[in-house]
């Protein structure tokens, strides 16, 4: 057990003491979704997981700005540079704007988060915003004679930049069998080896998202967007990057390649990566249609699970595995995390009900905290944390049963910990709507619906209408507010 914040680095494949470049400043760039479709439940867990990790990291008082970028354009269909952009591919097929695409599954993205009481990060760029950022760092690999220009195209010279820094640090991959078992893929005839890495494609003619450049209308590569935004927000030396252990390679491998290619050091102290949530043993990912999506647990619609599932009980599920460990979800997983879950919302309301007695008896409540604190220390250790609120709930209801006793002291301690563990370090949203989550979000948006229903009644000054849906709102116990900016309700 340590007193010490340890991260496990995955460049040096240990556990490390961290300490921040700046003291009590943390910089922290998580890739974030390629927004093409819904964000499956996979996606959700790895970024729960770095949710759990801001939320420590502000815990112990650091200042952290979070970036989360928003892919919304570059990222082709496989990550080996070949295939169509998926954000194109999926506007054409619905005959729509790409922007269209991007803005719909952001949106949908972020109100997935909310539901999973995340915290927004402090900065959310997006690839397609940060263009001339990304053109210029082209500009400087190409000077360092790391990238070269081809029919439009620049591509990353892997095999030269080699020569001089090592290539495959974060991966482990040897040049030497990486470009043994590379094959040429369609389309990548224009690269000198077929290791080396797109920086900017030059645009087919049906092709919609196109910038000009130096080289050719066309579009960068998927991984200079993250060096780009990383270095604007962060600067070119920053603590912590992170996303899932399927962007160790290629894309974080490139990404440090790019980085080191310009400023010849390492952009980044500790790397972070979270392992996958399987389904039925294989991993959810969207192109195999083996996955969920949240909304389809959340409402029981789907082909996996005949029960439904509150948000805040899968984030549970998700937090009580540790986040570079594989879990796999499954219905009777689920169940066994709701009935912990909902053991520890009961334990939640015993302590406000507990009489403290003159000492404690049975529980030392200093060194129960410590542990707590250890556990998270560890590599933030959710599910050793989880397991200690668990002897704090056995303990609470043995004070209830009168069988234990806690001091005044104690008393508040404990009630202060377990708060700052649940509310502020595992993010649980505990109100009275915690367990029904969707239903208290669907009940919004009808009740939204039922306002501008009234507004628009109140334009063709019908008064009946918009009197009647206000009176019967007041029985229900919810209060209009007529002002200036519009209608503000209140639930009493
Ligand atoms: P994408 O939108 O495909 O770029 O993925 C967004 C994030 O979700 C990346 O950090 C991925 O590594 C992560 N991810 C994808 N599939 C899974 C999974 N099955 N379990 C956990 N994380 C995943
Ligand atoms: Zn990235």
């Amino acid at each position: 057990m340590s007193n010490l914040l340890q991260v496990h680095n995955s460049l040096s494949g240990k556990k490390e003491v961290f300490k921040s470049i700046l003291p009590k400043h943390v910089g922290m760039y998580v890739c974030g979704p390629t927004v093409y479709s819904n964000v499956h439940l996979g996606n959700c867990r790895t970024f729960i997981s770095f949710d759990l990790i801001y939320r420590y990291l502000i815990h112990l008082g650091y200042k952290v700005r979070y970036v989360r970028n928003i892919t919304d354009v570059g990222h082709l269909e496989n990550d080996s540079d070949e295939g169509e952009d998926r954000i194109s591919k999926r506007a054409r097929l619905e005959s729509i704007e790409p922007m269209e695409i991007v803005q719909r599954y952001t949106l949908d993205f972020r109100r997935i988060m909310r539901l999973f009481n995340t915290l927004s990060p402090s900065i959310e760029p997006t690839a397609s915003g940060h263009i001339l950022e990304q053109i210029e760092l082209i500009k400087k690999l190409v000077k360092n004679d790391y990238a070269y220009e081809i029919n439009g195209s620049v591509y990353f010279d892997v095999k030269k930049f080699n020569q001089d820094i090592p290539y495959g640090k974060l991966s482990g991959r040897n040049i030497d069998e990486l470009i043994h078992n590379s094959r040429a893929l369609d389309g990548q005839n224009d690269k000198k080896n077929p290791q080396d890495f797109a920086l900017w494609k030059k645009a087919e003619p049906i092709h919609i998202m196109r910038w000009p450049s130096p080289w050719s209308d066309g579009f960068p590569g998927w991984h200079l967007e993250c060096t780009a935004m990383s270095r604007k927000y962060l600067g070119t030396k920053f603590d912590i990057h992170g996303g899932g252990m399927d962007l160790k390679f290629p894309h974080h491998e490139c990404e440090i390649a790019q980085a080191e290619g310009i400023e010849k050091e390492s952009p980044v102290n500790y790397w972070l990566h979270t392992n996958m949530l399987t389904l039925n043993g294989k991993k959810m990912a969207k192109s195999t249609g083996n996955n969920i999506l949240p909304d389809e647990i959340f409402d029981g619609k789907n082909t996996f699970f005949k029960k439904a599932f509150s948000p805040m009980v899968i984030k549970f599920f998700m937090l009580q595995a540790h986040y570079r460990s594989m879990v796999d979800i499954s219905e009777k997983a689920l169940e066994a995390s709701e009935k912990g879950y909902n053991r520890l919302l009961s334990a939640l309301e015993t302590i406000e009900k507990i009489t403290p007695s003159s000492k404690t008896t049975g529980f030392d409540v200093i060194s129960w905290k410590e542990k707590c604190y250890s556990s998270m220390n560890d590599d933030f250790n959710s599910p050793l944390l989880i397991g200690h609120l668990f002897d704090a709930v056995k303990f609470i209801n043995s004070v209830k049963n009168k069988k234990k006793s806690i001091s005044i002291l104690d008393l508040e301690t404990l009630k202060k910990s377990i708060h700052d563990f649940i509310y502020n370090v595992l993010g649980f949203r505990i109100s009275k709507y915690s367990e029904n989550d969707t239903k208290f979000e669907k009940n919004k948006e009808i009740l939204e619906l039922l306002l501008e229903v009234r507004n628009k009644a109140r334009d063709k000054k019908d008064f009946e209408i918009s009197d009647f849906i206000r009176e019967s709102l007041i029985e229900l116990k919810i209060e209009l507010n007529d002002t200036g900016n519009g209608t503000n309700y209140e639930i009493k």
